[in-house]
């Protein structure tokens, strides 16, 4: 059901002009050099400003409609009643000038969002819509983790796909949990849509060390070549969004995934070793032991807040972290809430610092 070229164009990130505006003259070069280089799958959403208008007129204006594919999501964040969800999806018909889409989403599951999505009967009406022909096949985009992930694939047979964050950096990451994810969605047999394949360009430009390790080793790849073909040759991967922003990112991606071919051993172990290299920079050397948690008193999960300003330090994406953080900080108490005691620091295998280490991620995190 869901064959077609891998490289999807994510729409998330479309080039704009000096006032913001999106810049529809570059849109639609970008479109027909994606279409003429044999790839026809495009995902937009509600809530990617401007998105859907701009590929109206740059795609479905300008293609018949069966030689493209494209995707859509529903915002819980700006549903209000059971009524908005109709309304949202009718105006997302309107503004993409479509009367299907071929896959449409419930837009970023996870444990804040999926209480709207079950309140407002969102999953019955995707499936009503199936029924009557609006959409081909309904899935959902996700940022939480595995066993969460299992609980809504049981809960919800009907979903035919999931959308993951998957990349080589995070695919290991305890907060991301890319791996565990993607493991996730394949034991219930669903295929899987890439997103942030490159990190939001993270991957395109390796931090010095990085690079000089890809160039050492292997010199004929491209940063971006290298973190498409570590998931284009995973076992049911779909499709991998890129959200590219001007036509050099949309060449160099179609040209590495028109014959996407697998990391060889070598690569495979440059990629390791770049790996090694982003995550070994500038983070807190916790093994996450826990033994200095269940002696302090205040309640601080130590190697919680650890991660969170590790991850942060290495990836970005501080509002991601911040909530991480503000999860782990509710659950006992914040980084600024230590006494200096020095317990933990006895305890600590390490030998960590523990004390100035909690001052620095409170710098980070408590505001
Ligand atoms: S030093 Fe801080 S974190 Fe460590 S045990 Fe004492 S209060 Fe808790
Ligand atoms: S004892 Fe040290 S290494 Fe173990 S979790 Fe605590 S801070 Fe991390």
């Amino acid at each position: 059901m869901l064959s077609h070229s891998k490289l999807g164009f994510g729409l998330m990130r479309l080039p704009k002009d000096e006032n913001g505006v999106i810049d529809q003259t570059q849109v639609q070069t970008m479109v027909d050099l994606f279409m003429h280089n044999g790839f026809t799958y495009f995902d937009t959403a509600y809530a990617y400003a401007g998105s859907e208008n701009a590929i109206r007129e740059a795609l479905v204006k300008r293609y018949p409609r069966d030689t493209f594919t494209l995707a859509d999501k529903l915002p819980a964040w700006k549903l209000k009643g059971p009524e908005d969800v109709e309304r949202v999806f009718q105006e997302s018909m309107e503004a993409a000038g479509v009367d299907y889409f071929d896959f449409y989403l419930l837009h970023s599951v996870e444990e804040k969002h999926l209480p709207t999505y079950e309140k407002y009967n969102t999953f019955d009406f995707l499936k009503e819509m199936k029924a009557k022909g609006k959409i081909r096949h309904i899935g959902f985009s996700y940022h939480d983790g595995p066993e969460l992930l299992e609980q809504i694939l049981t809960r919800h047979p009907e979903l035919e796909f999931v959308q993951l964050q998957l990349n080589y950096l995070d695919w290991e990451n305890e907060v991301i949990q890319a791996k565990r994810n993607y493991e996730a969605a394949r034991r219930f047999g669903k295929p899987v849509v890439v997103m942030e394949p490159i990190k939001g360009g993270t991957l395109a430009v390796l931090p010095p060390e990085a690079e000089a390790i890809r160039k050492q080793t292997i010199p004929h790849t491209t940063p971006s070549s290298l973190a498409l073909r570590f998931l284009a040759e995973k076992e049911g991967v779909m499709t991998i969004l890129s959200g590219m922003s001007n036509g050099e990112q949309m060449k160099e991606n179609t040209a590495t995934m028109r014959n996407a071919s697998p990391l060889t051993e070598t690569e495979s172990k440059a990629v390791a070793a770049i790996t090694r290299s982003i995550l070994s920079a500038d983070t807190i050397p916790c093994t996450k032991c826990r033994y200095c948690v269940a002696g302090c008193p205040m309640h601080i999960a130590i190697p919680d807040l650890f991660t969170a300003y590790n991850s942060q330090r290495l990836y970005g994406e501080h509002a991601r972290y911040q909530t991480y953080y503000n999860k782990f900080s509710s659950l006992g108490n914040p980084a600024s809430a230590c006494v200096a005691c020095g317990q933990c620091e006895g305890v600590c295998p390490q030998h960590l610092s523990i004390v100035s280490l909690l001052k620095t991620v409170s710098e980070a995190f408590d505001h």
